[in-house]
């Protein structure tokens, strides 16, 4: 019987060996931890964005890769949520779109109910790391599951496919580890990137507002906007709108972005009351600007600016801040870099190496969080699976 291997047991593994469910093989699922879907239960431990129930051309334009897109075309949001429901899991919209398990149900709840589902023909082999492979073996360490240090295995397979994540939150299990074997390979590979990060500021843009949270404000940075809260804290900025401007900042030499104050209203309203006002502190109170807000203005925009209603108001609308930095790779929520796409068909699979998929956050593309990262890893997971479930079935269908 045929030999599917599958190491990863994140959304990307537990889809890719959905797929095969239905095809005449062996599955074995391999994963370094001692239990599967660690970084999908932390995912779970804020809010659990399953997906987003925005049209497929909005939620593909949430993606920085056309081989993302590709993927998600062939496995969307809708069919996601469709298998969710298929386990048992039923959804329900948040105000914003987000799509969340329905009340009650646990981020532990879902994975047990997927692994539930795969348990009758999926063999789980956990404490087992991915070393190295070649075109029909992947030799892996035994040693924890055996306490026997340095012990390593190899195991055959027709077909393989690596689902080993992204590089952050290696307490997961995701630790990038793969990337020098990938690479020795002469795999093109891009540098991992710390992405949906939280932005460190300067000092002396921080006094003592850490806590403090500025309200529907709207970032934006290139091609790149977002409204919503940004929490200050101890070295930065925390929040919605600082991940999803991640990308267009990791472009520039010098990382500047600009934040509207009122992006509910327009300049000239704002110009208007400024106009009004007995004096422009006046003015700032009664366009209702939190502290954070006034601190910076205070801070940062020169008297004469302050004092010109037309000047006051673009730096209300358009206020620029200079970062320093994004947060250590380990505390980022996801990483951009990994396997270019290049190397690899619409289906994952590698151009060196027929028969070896790599499926989820290991390929390098990048979206913002709020369900978009989950969704591509099970949409590359499902390319992956699937393509390998038709293999079988022209290899048995009759001539
Ligand atoms: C704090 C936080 C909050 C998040 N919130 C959300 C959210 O709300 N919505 C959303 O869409 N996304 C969210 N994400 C991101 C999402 O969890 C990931 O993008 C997703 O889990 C990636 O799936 P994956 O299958 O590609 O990899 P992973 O889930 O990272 O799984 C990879 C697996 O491979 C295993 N592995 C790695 N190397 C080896 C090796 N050498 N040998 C054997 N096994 C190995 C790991 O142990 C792990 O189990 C969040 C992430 C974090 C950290």
């Amino acid at each position: 019987m045929k030999r599917i291997i599958i190491i990863g047991g994140g959304p990307a593994g537990l889809m890719a060996a959905t797929q095969l469910l239905k095809s005449d093989c062996e599955i074995l699922l391999l994963d370094q931890k001692a239990s599967v879907g660690r970084k999908f239960l932390v995912a779970g431990d804020g809010g659990f964005n399953l997906t987003h129930s925005e049209t497929p051309s909005e939620f593909r334009d949430k993606y920085d890769s056309e081989w993302i897109k590709k993927a998600i075309r062939q496995f969307s949001n809708k069919d996601w949520i469709k298998f969710l429901k298929q386990i048992g899991i039923e959804t329900k919209v948040g105000s914003s779109g987000k799509i969340f398990p329905a009340d009650e149900i646990k981020p532990i709840q879902v994975l047990n109910a997927w692994k539930e589902f795969l348990a009758p023909k999926v063999q789980f082999m956990l404490n087992t790391r991915f070393v190295n492979f070649d075109e029909n073996q992947v030799e892996v360490d035994i040693s924890t599951s055996l306490n026997t240090p340095g012990k390593t295995e190899k195991l055959d397979f027709d077909y393989l496919v690596l689902a080993l994540g992204g590089k952050s939150w290696s307490v997961t299990g995701s630790d990038g580890a793969w990337f020098p074997i990938l690479a020795q390979k002469g795999i093109a590979l891009n540098e991992f990137l710390p992405s949906n990060s939280g932005l460190v500021l300067y000092e002396n843009w921080l006094g003592d507002l850490e806590g403090k949270i500025l309200k529907n404000i709207q970032t934006s940075c290139g091609n790149q906007s977002c409204t919503g809260d940004l929490t200050i804290t101890q070295y930065g900025v925390e929040g919605k709108p600082a991940y999803a401007i991640n990308g267009a900042l990791r472009k520039m030499e010098k990382p500047v972005f600009k934040v509207d104050f009122k992006p509910q209203m327009t300049s000239d309203k704002v110009f208007e009351i400024l106009k009004k006002a007995k004096n422009p502190s006046q003015g700032l109170k009664e366009l209702k600007l939190g502290e954070v807000a006034i601190f910076w203005i205070k801070t940062f925009v020169s008297k004469e600016r302050f004092l010109n209603p037309k000047e006051l108001t673009k730096a209300i609308k358009e206020f620029p801040i200079g970062i320093k930095g994004f947060r250590p790779i380990d505390e980022v929520i996801s990483t951009a870099g990994g396997v270019a796409d290049s190397e690899i068909s619409e289906f994952g699979e590698l151009n060196q190496f027929p028969n070896v998929f790599v499926a989820g956050e290991m390929i390098d593309w990048d979206a913002p969080t709020g369900g978009y990262l989950i969704q591509g890893s099970v949409s590359s997971g499902y390319v992956a699976g699937k393509a390998i479930s038709r293999a079988f079935d022209s290899a048995q269908s009759p001539e």
